[in-house]
Parts: C-alpha cells; structure tokens; sequence
C-alpha cells in the first residue's frame, strides 16, 4: 500500500520536513514536499552576513529541556552549544538606560524583572485570583504592579513599561492588552534551562539531520502551492489535485498542509475547493499571529562592556502605556514613534561587534517599510542618546521581513483575549474530510506550529505536529 501512496507536504519548515522524514522511514516512497522559497527552514533560517559565525534571523533558543524532544534530538546528535549564550546572571548583565545617558541601578532593575517575572509566572501557572481572570496580561500586570512599593520608586514604572515590552517579544503581541491574563490555553513550557542555544552551525545543523533522511529529489523548490482541490470524485484514482503556482500539477492521496497561520488567514478561503469548514475558518480567523522582527547592527568596533549583556531603553512614556496604545484620536501617529517600540539591543553570541535590536507588532511591520539605512540610523541615534558612549556609526545593518515575507506573513501564533487557544487549536489541526463524512479518509490533514495544543509558537511544536501527522497516516495504514 505504501508504494502506492502518494503524499505531498505543503511547506518545508521544521514541521513539513519532520512529517516527510517520518513517512519516508515508515516506507512510503512516494513522498514530495513543495516549498515555496528557494530554501528549507521556514521560520528557522540560519545565515552568515557578517563572518564565518552564524546568525539566526528566525528561531535561535530551543526552549525547555524535559520531555522536550528537540533537545533530545539536538543533544543525542551533540548540536547544543556548550553552554546557554544567554546567560545575563553569571558573568553578564543588562544595563537599562533612561534617555540622556543615565544608567539606571542595577538593583532597581533586578528588583522590577524578578517581580514582573513572578507576576507573569503567576498568570502562566494559571494560579491567579478570581478577579483578576477576566482581565487583559496588560490590565492584570498594571494592577498587580500599581500595588507593589516599587511602583513607588523613580524609575520603578519606566523598567515596568520595559518588561511589559520585552514580554512583548515571547507573545509575539502588538501590546500586552491583546491577550488575556488567564492564559486561554494549555500553552505547556519545558522544564529544565529555558534558553538552550545550539552549537556553531545552529539550527540548520537540527535541519541537516531531517534532510539526511530524505532521498534525493523529495523537495521542490520554488513551487509554491495555488490551489488544493480535494474530495474528488470516486472514479478518480487520488482523492486530492495540488496545483501549482507554476501549472505543475501533482495528483496525491494525502496531503499535509503546514502553511504558517499567516500564510493561511491570506490564502485560506481562496485555496481549498471545496472550501474549508466553518470551524477551521473560524479558528484561522480567532487565533492571532503576530510579528517579532530582529534587527541587527554590525559595527567596525566593540563600544560596549565586556559585562553588558544587553542595551534596555526605557522611556518616559512607553509604546506600552495602555493609554498610548489605544488612543485612538491619534490613529497613525505611533508610526512616528516606531522606534519607542524596540526593547533593547541585545550583545550577540559568537560575534563581539554585533547587537541585535528587538520589534514586535504594528511597530515591527511599519520598521519593514523602511530602508537599512534609515532604520540603522535610528538605531545608532538612539544608543548614543540612551548611553552617552561614544557609539560609532553602524557598519552592517541587517533587519528582518517576517511580517511582510509572503510565505510566512509574521513570526508566531499568540492566543487573543477571550479566545479559546485549544479549541482553535484543535480545530485547526482536525484532518478533512471529518469522520462522520463518507468520503475517502485524511485527504488534507494539517501541522505547523499553530496547530500545537501545548508548544504553539515554538519549533519543538512544529516538529512534534509534523510527526503527528505523520504518525495519523503510518496508523491509518498499519490498521
Ligand atoms: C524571529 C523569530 C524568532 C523565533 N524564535 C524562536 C525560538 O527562539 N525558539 C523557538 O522554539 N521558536 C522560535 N520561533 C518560532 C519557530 O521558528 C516556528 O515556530 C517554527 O519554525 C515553525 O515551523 P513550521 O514548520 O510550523 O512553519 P514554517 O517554518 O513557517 O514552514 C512553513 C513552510 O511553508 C512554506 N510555504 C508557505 N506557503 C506556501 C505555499 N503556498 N506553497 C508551498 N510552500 C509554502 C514556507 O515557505 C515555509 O518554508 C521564532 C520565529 C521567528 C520568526
């Protein structure tokens, strides 16, 4: 049966190529991958613009170790670096910076992190009050702070304002406000280290390793995907017709979409025929996807301490304010102010002249218009006003495109407020056509990071949903 199968995978990102890897191992020979780009990887994209050292522009960290399976992966095959390169509490710190060139004291920073850092624990444990569980992250946060001393203390609000925007980052959020306090999902986080970091060729090492078990010829490149039309009649002898943006045509029996979020909110009602069922729409429409950009500034000299870790810019007042976000009389006016959004520049591992600025949401898509050069400006211009150090100006400036990358069309999938993340999720990656149907079975099934009940957003989610989908077909043949 399996040498007649014939499976296509739409994507080949970590889930498209775990799923492939899988099916291929389990003895199906008729497996293809159609990819889009003229590269592997998806959202992981692991380049060398500077030196011969690596920079990630997508996923860096494997986050979590226990039970996690692409740690487990990653460390049987000894891909992890030797130790985190996040490490800020050792021989490294942040140094937060008001404008003007004041450093703000390091204990009045760690007494702000380490208490935003219980709050939001709170929230993630699902161990909150009552009253507070209907309330935004944001709302939940303010209020929660508003009742500590160190709301008291000048410059206490400002590092607030910063937590809130660097937790901007790990939810991949315009604003904290978008999502709720009470965590409408069964988002799980690993146990063990948090920020594990991969070895000297990074991720793409984790890609090589799936690679190396598909033969020669399993992936098309640049052949994106137009049109899926499944639920074909009896008569023909594959259920599904995958047409191509470039009139290639492939016949399957099955087919794994692992499109990102973004990718399907653009193209989904245009793209299945017949068209897909209420509950999946609604789920594409519900579930968020947001954007987190990097931006990465290569100088010609180190200006900043050995011990620096990170350059955190806090304002007086933030993109975060809940007043300043929702204002609405001002509607394009934070375009102006783009930049208030970036939370800090981060040193980066293995390349001593390098910072890497990080952007999130609305923010992050307008700093996309722009050019380098102008962005790199802004950048050079603000380090020097925040620090006072004699900042030179930047010689390389390489800022990424997630949100306006037609492939892709953000970084990661957040849970809005009030939506129910599981239900979405599972409805998201429910195989079509659905049980009760009397068609032919698991026609168009669905991975991809967004269809992950407990890893969303990460890619040990999205390699887990490829191998679930993989496993769905091995057990639909072996029964
Ligand atoms: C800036 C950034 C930082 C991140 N940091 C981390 C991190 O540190 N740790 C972590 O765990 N996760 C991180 N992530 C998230 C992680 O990268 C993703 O969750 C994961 O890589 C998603 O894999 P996927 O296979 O689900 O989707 P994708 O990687 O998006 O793969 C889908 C593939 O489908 C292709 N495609 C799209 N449309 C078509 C079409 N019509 N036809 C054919 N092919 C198509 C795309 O080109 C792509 O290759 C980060 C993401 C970003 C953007």
């Amino acid at each position: 049966m399996s040498e007649e199968t014939k499976i296509v995978v739409v994507g080949a990102g970590f889930s498209g190529l775990a799923a492939a890897a899988t099916l291929i191992k389990a003895g199906f020979q008729n497996v293809k991958i159609l990819e889009a780009k003229e590269r592997v990887g998806g959202r992981v994209c692991t380049t060398k613009p500077f030196t011969e050292n690596i920079i990630e522009l997508g996923a860096n960290w494997i986050h979590g170790q226990k039970g996690n399976d692409l740690y487990k992966l990653a460390k049987e095959h000894d891909l992890l670096a030797e130790k985190a390169l996040k490490d800020s509490s050792e021989s490294s710190q942040d140094y937060f910076f008001k404008e003007g060139g004041k450093h703000l004291p390091d204990e009045l920073a760690d007494g702000v992190t380490s208490l935003f850092e219980k709050l939001t624990s709170k929230a993630f444990d699902r161990e909150l009050p009552e009253s507070y569980q209907d309330l935004t992250l944001g709302d939940y946060l303010d209020v929660s702070f508003a009742e500590s001393s160190l709301a008291d203390e000048e410059d206490g609000s400002r590092i607030f304002e910063w937590c809130k925007r660097n937790e901007c980052t790990d939810e991949a959020v315009s604003s904290l406000y978008e999502v709720s306090a009470s965590q409408e999902s069964e988002y799980i986080a690993r146990g063990g280290e948090f920020f594990n970091s991969l070895g000297p060729r990074g991720y793409q090492a984790i890609l090589d390793l799936l690679l190396n078990d598909l033969p020669s010829g399993t992936i098309l490149n640049n052949t994106a995907v137009k049109s899926i039309q499944w639920d074909k009649d009896e008569e023909e002898d594959h259920a599904v017709q995958v047409i191509c943006e470039n009139d290639q045509i492939f016949e399957a029996d099955h087919v794994i979409v692992t499109v990102s979020l973004g990718v399907l909110k653009e193209h989904a009602r245009t793209m299945f025929e017949p068209a897909l069922p209420k509950s999946k729409l609604d789920a594409i429409d519900k579930l968020g996807f947001g954007t987190v950009d990097k931006i990465f500034l290569c100088f010609s000299e180190r200006f900043w301490p050995e011990d620096c870790a990170g350059i955190q810019l806090t304002w007086d007042e933030g993109p975060e304010d809940k007043a300043v976000y929702s204002s609405e009389d001002e509607e394009d006016a934070w375009k102006e102010t783009w930049f208030k959004k970036i939370s800090g520049f981060d040193a980066v591992a293995r390349h001593p002249k390098v910072l890497c600025g990080w952007i999130t949401g609305r923010e992050a898509l307008h700093m996309e218009t722009l050019e380098d050069s102008e962005v790199g400006d802004t950048c050079v211009r603000l380090l020097r006003s925040f620090t006072g150090w004699s900042v030179p100006d930047v010689s390389q400036v390489l800022i990424t495109n997630w949100g306006h990358d037609p492939h892709v069309q953000g970084s990661y999938t957040f849970v809005p407020h009030h939506v129910n993340g599981v239900k979405e999720s599972e409805a998201l990656a429910a195989p079509l056509p659905s049980c009760s149907q009397e068609s032919k079975p698991l026609q168009v099934l669905f991975a991809g990071e967004a269809t992950h009940v407990n890893f969303y957003t990460t890619t040990h989610g999205a390699y887990l949903s490829g191998l679930r989908e993989a496993e769905r077909l091995i057990n639909h043949y072996s029964d």
